[in-house]
């Protein structure tokens, strides 16, 4: 599944060929994703300048020229396919969609024909994924938005936000991070790698940690995301000269998924426990994660 370096390295990708772009001709291929699309989705997208592509939590939002806002999220398999221009000899035909269409098997729902002739095709076989077009003005208190906390890499999220947010908070740390509300976009895997980092045991109580290490978790939780999105870039690039594709990137990590093994921080020499909370592994080192 998608987390916010994910979501931020396909933004990436995405930017160079929306950003200041119209969309000649948008294809849907489906009335519904996990959803059902708005009325007249292609329609409205049609003709469209894309004025800017920005992410909030886990989801992308293209702001469209006339005031409304496309909103993406990729759930849990959705991608974006580029097929730049007339040097890409794999450039679907005309007829291609309604072929497929007709009886083969394909993922293919919404295709964004842009006026310089780059195709966009957003592909996703699990159909977690889901768009919306909401008007600019009603961002804010769009009901997939309106409940976020602060973005762990924005201006608005310190130290001292956080230790406000866990305040009085009987839950575990682990629960309280993936709560939406305390900071927004943080999934399994970056709360796990956020919390090895900064040395807390995922069953500590939300509440009960101290200032000193609060910051030290802040801080855990900007790199941890900081260095996975550089990461992405980097596999990005690689796409980017291959198939066009803008994917989900294996980084690795000190403690998600290494059950057994020796606890990378030095001279520590525990090892990897994983444990399941509220129905999600968590993995993490009973030696120096008090
Ligand atoms: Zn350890």
């Amino acid at each position: 599944m998608p987390e916010l370096p994910e979501v931020e390295t396909v933004r990436r990708g995405l930017a160079p060929v929306l950003e200041g772009r119209r969309i000649a001709r948008a294809i849907q291929l489906r009335a519904n994703l996990r959803y059902m699309l708005p009325d007249r989705f292609a329609e409205r997208l049609t003709g469209r300048r894309v004025e800017r592509l920005e992410r909030r939590a886990k989801y992308i939002l293209a702001h469209l020229e006339g005031g409304e806002v496309l909103l993406i999220h990729l759930g849990m398999s959705g991608r974006f396919i580029i097929h730049a221009g007339d040097a890409d000899p794999k450039r679907p035909g005309r007829f291609h969609y309604e072929a497929a269409d007709a009886g083969t098997q394909t993922h293919d729902h919404i295709v964004f024909d842009m006026e310089d002739g780059t195709r966009i095709v957003y592909s996703d076989h699990r159909r977690f994924g889901f768009m919306d077009l909401i008007a600019e003005n009603m961002l804010e208190a769009n009901p997939h938005l309106a409940a976020l906390g602060p973005e762990p890499l924005g201006n608005e999220f310190s130290a001292e936000v956080l230790g406000e947010r866990l305040k009085g908070r009987r839950a575990p740390i682990k629960a309280a991070l993936l709560d939406q509300r305390t900071v927004a976009g943080l999934g399994n895997i970056y709360v796990c790698e956020a919390l090895f980092r900064s040395g807390i045991s995922p069953a500590r109580e939300a509440g009960r940690i101290g200032a000193a290490r609060v910051e030290k978790l802040a801080r855990a939780i900007r790199d941890v995301l900081t260095e996975a999105i550089e990461a992405g870039g980097s596999t990005l690039r690689d796409y980017a000269r291959t198939d066009g594709e803008l994917g989900y990137f294996q980084h690795s990590f000190a403690t998600y998924d290494r059950e057994g093994e020796a606890c990378s921080k030095p001279r520590c020499g525990g090892t990897v426990k994983r444990t399941v909370q509220s129905g999600r592994s968590t993995f993490y080192c009973p030696s120096c994660q008090r």
